[in-house]
This record gives structure tokens, C-alpha cells and sequence, in this order.
């Protein structure tokens, strides 16, 4: 097969960071500018092979995986351009593989930050938005919505900037689509202006959590809460945008509960709940007795991402605002009712409305429910009783996180489902960006 990029190499095998998915992929390439990656799309169009980018394969569910051709993106990752606008907020370009954390960095060196951030900042920036990552935050939006342009290789290797103005039907599909719409070579962003956080985390009760959930989520910027199953006990977050800047939290505080705490204490817990599942209730009821409060102030990315060093699997629903509590209910019901063993807490976080085509959160304020296992345990029942309870009150799952739903039920789940399939047919007609979980997930493109 003639045309491949220098870069290309035969098989390789490839596992996501979940270790949920595996791949072998016929070819792995690593494009080195914008011409080597439009020659490697051309070139598996014309020879009917599937072709899939890839980012930091931080996704649960199959979306990154290919038995065709796999493209890593690493060298497509400079800030491209900075352009300030007139209502202060800025557009930055920058390329589609660079990760978050270096964005992060290089907007805080130009003195700009992302309106909002999911947990971790490991995921390159087209995978995070591809699958729809977001944050918390009942007045923001996850970070596809962020996204003001988009540079586009479709399927026939054309190159297309696609924005709300121009090709609007492509930016829809490309801003968050599972990399059907095409490779993301570039994506521009509206970032703003620098701002710190003051962080507040306390442990509070369950029962107080919901009741005074809607006040929590509307008084702060950013709320979210961790229930530990078999307590009564939440770690809340809540975090708000201040001026003061002399509450930074010391060096040993950030050791002991990101690190010591949260991760290797954390990781501890969850191996003897491992090897011991009846101490599951004891060691849960043991770690929310340990948070201690911290309240700090911090660059906006230092306090929204945290490291996560302890390997789970994951499946997140995206459930109306106004049903949370009773899915939450639900789920401390289950758990009263099968006495499963589960050492990781599920986590609870809030976001705005939008009109982004496949969006979690399109056309309705937005709960999102995460159930959240040990790798080395099973999660199976508890993820299926989660997907049974949220199937109640439309939850919708999210695209790179475990679930088993088909597009038959998306559908009716994705009112944009249908369009999102009538871009696809236009601009990728032979299938190019197929794979077996886009298969399940959008159906066939018409
Ligand atoms: C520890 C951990 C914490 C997480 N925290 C959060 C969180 O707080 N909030 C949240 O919403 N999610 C979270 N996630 C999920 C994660 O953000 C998403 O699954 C995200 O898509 C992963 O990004 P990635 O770069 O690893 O992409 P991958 O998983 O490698 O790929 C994701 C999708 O993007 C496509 N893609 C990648 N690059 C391109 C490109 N250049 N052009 C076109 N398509 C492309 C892939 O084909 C695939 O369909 C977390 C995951 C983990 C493992």
C-alpha cells in the first residue's frame, strides 16, 4: 500500500488506561504535521481501510479502538494562535493532540484559563472533547462547548475549518462525535481570563447534601459531592471564583491528601476491600472519617484536576437535574437491598443546558451520576442496576464511559441523533471512521 507518512509502524497492540479495551491495529501512525496526516486519511479511504485517532486513551468504553489504523496525534500539539475579542474573551487554536495539561499550562503563561475542566487533565484535547468531557457547574458547560473551531480532515482528505458560521452541520458532529466526523487536526477554543478558585472540602451528611442540593449547586460555581456507599457520608467541593490569593495550600498539605491520602492511603483501602469484601463497609465508613476540611485558594486548573493514580472502571449517567436525588436513592436502596461490596465512592456533579448535537447535557439542565469500581473488583451488577435506575428518568450515558446501551435507545435519548447520522453519510460515505463501538452507539449513518 503506497502514500503512508514516515512514521507508520505495523501492528502494535494497544490498551486504554481503564485496561477495559485492548486493539491490534493493522497500522499505528504518528503524523508529523497537517500533509502526513490528510496523505494517511486518503490513503486508508482509497484502500477501504477504517482509520481511528487516538488521544491519551483515557476513554472506559471501545471508542479509541481500531483494528485498522491507528493515529496518535502527539506531534500535532503548539499553540497555533491567540487572538483576544472584543467581550474578553480570547480564541486560541492550538493542535488536536496536545494534552490537557499542557494546555492548561501554556493558557496560565499567556495569562488566559479554560472556562471550566473535567477531574484529570491527561486527555489530549480532541479525545476530551470527542466524547463530550466535562466538569461541574450548574452555570457551565462541558468542554465541547468551549469549542468555537474546528480544522477537519474528512474522509476524502480535504481539510475543512468548521465553525458555528461555516460548514456548521460538520462543527456540530466534530465537536463532539467520537471522531466520525473526521481527524481533528485543530481545535479552537474560547478561553478567559486567568482566575483563581477558593476551594472549600469538608465531609457533610448525606441526607443534608440532598436536602440543601439545590442551594449547594446554585450558590457556587462549581459544586460536586462523593457518596461512599454503606455510610451516610459525602466529601463535598465546593469551589468559587475569588481575588484572594494568600490562602495557597502549603506543599505537606498537598502531599498528604492528593497524593498520601487520595491516592496511595486510597489505593491501600481499596486492595484489602480486595482481599477482604466483608471490611468493605468498616474501611468506607474509616476513609470519610479521615477527610479533613481544607479551605485554599489556587490557580483555576490547579484546583480543578487532580491527579488520579488508582486504576477504576467507570460508567456515568447524564440524568435530568430535578431527578438526582431520587437516582441516588435508588442506588443507597440497591445497595441496602443486595449488600454488594463497593470501596470507591460514586461521584455527583452538575452542568448548564446546551445545544452541542450529542451532548450529555443538550437541551437540559444536568445531573451527572458516576459509579465508579477498584479495577481488580467486579463492577458489573452495580454498573447494570445503575444503568437499570437512570434508565427511569432518560439517563443518558456518557460516550467514553462503560454502558451498554444501543442506538436504538439513544435515540430516543439524542434528539440530534438522526442529524449527527445525516452528517456522517455526507462527509465520511464509505465509513472511514467506523468502528465496532461507533457502530453500536450511532447505528448505521443515513
Ligand atoms: C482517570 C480518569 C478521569 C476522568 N475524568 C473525567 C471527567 O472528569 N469528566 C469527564 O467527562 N470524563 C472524564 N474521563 C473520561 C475522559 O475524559 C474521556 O473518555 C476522554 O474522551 C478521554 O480523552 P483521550 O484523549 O484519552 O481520548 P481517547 O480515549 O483516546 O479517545 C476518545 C475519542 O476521541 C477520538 N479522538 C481522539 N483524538 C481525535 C482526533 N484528533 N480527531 C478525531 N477524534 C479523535 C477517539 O477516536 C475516540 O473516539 C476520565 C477518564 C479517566 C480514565
Amino acid at each position: 500500500m503506497g502514500g503512508h507518512a514516515p512514521g507508520s509502524t505495523g501492528p502494535e497492540r494497544w490498551r486504554n488506561w481503564a485496561r477495559t479495551e485492548s486493539a491490534v491495529p493493522r497500522r499505528v501512525t504518528r503524523p508529523r504535521d497537517l500533509d502526513e496526516l490528510v496523505a494517511e486519511v486518503v490513503a486508508a479511504t482509497a484502500s477501504g481501510e477504517r482509520l481511528r485517532a487516538v488521544g491519551a486513551g483515557h476513554s472506559f468504553s471501545g471508542a479509541a479502538v481500531t483494528d485498522g489504523v491507528h493515529v496518535h496525534l502527539d506531534a500535532l500539539a503548539r499553540f497555533e494562535r491567540v487572538t483576544p475579542r472584543p467581550d474578553g474573551t480570547t480564541h486560541v487554536t492550538v493542535g488536536a493532540g496536545m494534552r490537557l495539561h499542557a494546555l492548561n499550562r501554556g493558557l496560565a503563561a499567556r495569562g488566559l484559563a479554560m472556562r471550566n475542566l473535567g477531574d484529570i487533565d491527561r486527555q489530549s484535547v480532541a479525545g476530551a472533547i470527542s466524547t463530550g468531557t466535562h466538569g461541574t457547574g450548574a452555570r457551565l458547560g462541558g468542554l465541547p462547548t468551549q469549542v468555537v473551531g474546528l480544522r477537519v480532515v474528512t474522509a476524502a482528505g480535504d481539510v475543512v475549518e468548521a465553525s458555528r458560521t461555516h460548514e456548521p452541520e460538520l462543527f456540530e458532529l466534530a465537536r463532539l462525535g467520537l471522531g466520525t466526523a473526521g481527524v481533528l487536526a485543530a481545535v479552537t477554543l474560547e478561553v478567559v481570563p486567568a482566575y483563581r478558585l477558593l476551594a472549600r472540602e469538608e465531609a457533610m451528611p448525606l441526607p443534608a447534601v440532598l436536602e440543601g442540593l439545590d442551594d449547594l449547586v446554585d450558590g457556587h460555581d462549581h459544586f460536586e459531592f462523593f457518596w461512599f456507599p454503606h455510610t451516610a457520608t459525602t466529601l463535598t467541593k465546593r469551589n468559587d471564583v475569588t481575588d484572594d490569593v494568600d490562602r495557597p495550600l502549603p506543599t505537606w498539605r498537598h502531599v498528604l491528601d492528593d497524593e498520601l491520602l487520595a491516592n496511595v492511603a486510597f489505593g491501600a483501602a481499596q486492595e484489602v476491600a480486595t482481599r477482604s469484601r466483608r471490611l468493605t463497609p468498616a474501611l468506607n465508613r474509616f476513609q470519610t472519617a479521615g477527610l479533613p476540611p481544607r479551605t485554599y485558594t489556587a490557580a483555576s486548573h490547579e484546583v480543578l484536576v487532580s491527579p488520579r493514580r488508582v486504576r477504576f472502571r467507570e460508567a456515568e449517567y447524564a440524568v435530568p437535574r430535578e431527578s438526582v436525588r431520587d437516582v441516588v436513592h435508588e442506588l443507597a436502596a440497591w445497595f441496602r437491598a443486595t449488600g454488594a461490596h463497593v470501596p470507591f465512592p460514586l461521584e455527583v456533579r452538575f452542568a448548564a443546558a446546551d445545544d452541542v448535537w450529542l451532548s450529555t447535557a443538550h437541551g437540559r439542565e444536568t445531573a451527572y451520576v458516576a459509579v465508579q469500581q477498584y479495577h481488580r473488583l467486579p463492577h458489573r451488577r452495580y454498573f447494570d442496576a445503575a444503568e437499570r435506575i437512570v434508565a427511569a428518568v432518560g439517563g443518558r450515558p456518557h460516550w467514553g464511559k462503560m454502558h451498554g446501551l444501543d442506538h436504538g435507545t439513544l435515540a430516543s435519548l439524542y434528539p440530534r441523533l438522526a442529524d449527527a447520522n445525516r452528517v456522517r453519510a455526507r462527509v465520511d460515505p464509505a465509513g472511514t471512521f467506523r468502528n465496532a463501538y461507533v457502530d453500536r452507539v450511532l447505528g448505521p449513518a443515513h
